[in-house]
This record gives C-alpha cells, structure tokens and sequence, in this order.
C-alpha cells in the first residue's frame, strides 16, 4: 500500500499560486482556497500588466500549464529616452502578455477539470490557523494584498516605507502596434515612465499603457479619476503631452478601453520578507508577491513569483518524505535569495535617477545593436541588469568611459 500524500493548501490562484498547483498536483494532494470565481475574475477589473520572459513561459511548459496563441509573441524591448529613440533589443525568446483575468480564470477552470480541488472564499488572518491544522503544509500565495501570516520582513532589501510610483494602467484597442512587436520602455527623467505591451485578451489583442508616474509630478495627473470615458481622455491628452511617438501611433477613432474594467490605479510599497515560517511547529511558506513584492517598474513580477514557485516545488520535492519543518523552509530561501536580492536591488535602482554609467550603456546601444540585444535581455534574465547597474565590471567599464 503507497503512502498517503500530503496534504497542501495553497492560498491565491494567481501565478505563484497556479505554477504550484499545475506543479505539485501530482504529487502531493492539493487544495487551492481563491477568494474569487473564474468568472469573478474573469468579469472583473485588470489587476497588473504582465510580461511573461522566455524563462517564465519555459517553467509554464514545464508544468503543462494552458497554452496561448502565438499570435502576439513579444520579440523586442524598445527603448526611448525623453523624446529619444534610443534603440530596439531583440530578445533570445519570446515573451508574451495575457491579461491576467483570462489566464487566471482559464487555468482555475482547466485544473478543476484536472481534478485540483478549490474553494472560492477569502481568508482572513484570524481563520489561517485553522488551515494551518488542516493541511500539512499552508502555501501562501495571496500577493500584494498578504501576506496572511507575518512572515519576517527582510530589512536590507526593503528601503522603502511609501510607493515610489503611481501606476495607472489601462487596455486600449485602436493603437497601431509597434515593429518589431515588443515592450517599448520610455523613461522621462524625474517624471516616471511609460511602458507600452501589446497583450492577449479574451477580447482579442490590446495594447497595455502603463504609466508610472513619480508621486506629485507632471505624470501624476490621474488623481481622482474614477470612470472609464474620463480615463480615456486622461490617457490621451498625456500621451499627446508626453509621448509623442505612441500618439503617432493612435487611430483616433478607435481608442478606446478594451471593456470598461480594463483600466487601474494602483501604488504599493516594495516589500520583501523572509519565505517561511514556523507556527505552532509547523512549516507555513510564502510564494510569489505576498513574500517578495517589488515595484512594478522592471515588470519582474509574474517572472519571480514563477521562479520562486519553481524553486518552492524542487524543495518540497527533494524534502517529499521528509518532515516539513525550518530546514525545508531555510533550504527553499536559500534556493531563492540571491535571485531575489538581484531582482529587487536593480528593481529599486531603477525607481531612482539612473547611473551615469547605465546611460553610457543605454547610449552605447544605439550605436551597437549587440549592446542593444544585451540591455533587452535585462528584463528576460534581471541577473545580466544586476551586474550590469552593480558590479565591479561595470563600474571598471564606467570608469574607462
Ligand atoms: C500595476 C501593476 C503592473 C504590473 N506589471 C507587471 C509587469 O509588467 N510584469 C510583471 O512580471 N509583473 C508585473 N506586475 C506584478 C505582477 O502582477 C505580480 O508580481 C504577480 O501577479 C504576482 O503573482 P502572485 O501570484 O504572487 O499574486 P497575484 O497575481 O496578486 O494573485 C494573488 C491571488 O490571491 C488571491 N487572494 C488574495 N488574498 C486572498 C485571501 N485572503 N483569500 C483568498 N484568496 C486571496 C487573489 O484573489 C489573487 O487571485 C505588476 C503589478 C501591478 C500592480
């Protein structure tokens, strides 16, 4: 007679939470609590923007998790300064964007029909304990809004104690994409910036535009703004104002907001804290954003909560018919911290004016398409961005300048 699995409980369905289901279904039995339907979700407001780098989408196939058209594959990052056009990287993969209501609901339904058992109901901190009793092991993946559990904040990657941009998202039709299909990236110096990502919706293909406006400049127009037709004309006027090329770009007639949910503000503070914790003497984890929250300004979200997810699945794996306890938890942030510590750091470095010798670089790729292939892969692999804002080759290079 096989043994009996464990019994896991992951709370939050989004990509921290999915990656772990589709992962650990088979080997462990698993319970997924979402506070939300597939059709809450999928009727709902937009939550994030979201770019999936080769890496990501490399683990989703890993862990047989939906497949999406091919149709809308991100091939480039397009980088333009001020009213400058820098240059266009090409990435080694292919990225892509799927609106989160659509990937979140899809996957739920698809692993209900895989035999994943959920429940739609929201937990509160003051019921988490009574999973924790329930289950062998409590995942928390409950995202920005968490964690449930107070899992210890790690001081040194957490500077900040108030948002360091006003993010203002919407999903417009009636833009004409740009070539070669990729993110542009605008940086306007002391004001914030733009990024524009052409994604995949259940209403065919968008184009995100995200602004990330620093508090109480002339890119923190949005204040107040509450209905849809209001924030369209936001939109417009401060693209005219301001970015001139996706103005270009515009057919008048068409712009408009993919639904009337398809837009968002929204402002947090980065925070990271360690995974794991002991309760009542037993391991309790973190996955994903309600353990490691950055500012949305790299668009490193979904790709760490992927990593991480990943990285939570080989040690339960390799700990599987161990006792869960400290060591497991300790084993799976070891696994995780440097990457996290690499994300975060650049993260924050690019909330902040950037170096002189990260423009030098920036400058030098729209002489030199190599370098220009290099800096978009930045976003793919943030250990490449890590070395080149922070290490010692870098500083040698800025000083040969
Ligand atoms: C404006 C904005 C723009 C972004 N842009 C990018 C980008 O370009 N690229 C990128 O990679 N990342 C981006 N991100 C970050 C990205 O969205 C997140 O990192 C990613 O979604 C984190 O996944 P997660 O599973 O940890 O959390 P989430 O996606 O937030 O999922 C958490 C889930 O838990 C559920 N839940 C929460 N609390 C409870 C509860 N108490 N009980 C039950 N269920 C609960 C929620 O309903 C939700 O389904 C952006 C985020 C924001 C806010």
């Amino acid at each position: 007679m096989g043994l009996l699995k464990k019994k896991l409980c992951i709370i939050g369905s989004g990509v921290a939470g999915l990656h772990l289901a589709y992962a650990l279904k088979d080997d462990f039995d698993i319970t997924v609590i979402e506070r939300q339907s597939p059709d809450q979700i999928r009727k709902g407001r937009i939550m994030s923007t979201q770019v999936h780098f080769g890496s990501t989408r490399t683990r989703e196939k890993r862990f047989n998790m939906p497949k999406w058209g091919e149709q809308s594959l991100l091939e480039s990052i397009h980088i333009t300064i001020g009213n400058q056009k820098l240059f266009v990287g090409m990435l080694q993969e292919p990225a892509l964007s799927v609106d989160q209501r659509l990937y979140y609901s899809h996957s739920i339904k698809d692993l209900i029909e895989k035999g994943v058992s959920f429940r739609f109901e929201k937990i509160d901190k003051e019921n988490v304990e009574v999973l924790i009793d329930e289950f062998d092991l409590l995942i928390d993946c409950t995202g920005k809004n968490g964690p449930l559990l107070p899992f210890p904040i790690e001081e040194a990657l957490s500077p900040y104690q108030t948002p360091q941009r006003k993010c203002i998202v919407g999903y417009f039709t009636g833009i004409r994409a740009n070539t070669p299909l990729g993110v542009s990236v605008t940086v306007l110096p002391g004001l914030g910036e733009m990024f524009e990502i052409p994604a995949i919706t259940e209403h065919g293909p968008v184009t995100i535009l995200f602004i990330m406006g620093i508090p109480n400049t002339e890119l923190d127009v949005f204040k107040g703004i509450k209905n849809a037709e209001e924030f369209t004309l936001k939109m417009r006027s401060t693209v005219q104002q301001f970015f001139p090329e996706i103005h270009n770009r515009i057919d008048g007639s068409n712009f408009a907001l993919c639904d009337e949910s398809s837009f968002l503000q929204t402002a947090l503070t980065p925070v990271i804290r360690k995974p794991y914790l002991m309760v009542n003497n037993k391991l309790v984890v973190g996955c994903g954003d309600s353990v490691f929250l950055n500012d949305p300004i790299s668009g490193q979200g979904c790709n760490l909560s992927s990593y991480c997810a990943e990285q939570l699945y080989e040690t339960l794996i390799e700990y599987k018919n161990s006792k869960w306890d400290a060591d497991t938890g300790e084993s799976y942030w070891n696994r995780t911290k440097q990457y996290v510590k690499e994300v975060t750091e650049w993260t924050n470095a690019m909330t902040e004016p950037l170096p002189e010798h990260v423009i030098q670089l920036l400058l030098q790729g729209a002489q030199d398409q190599v370098q220009a292939n290099e800096i978009a892969e930045w976003f793919a692999n943030p250990t490449k961005a890590f070395e080149a804002f922070f290490s010692a080759t870098a500083t040698v290079h800025k000083n040969n300048q």
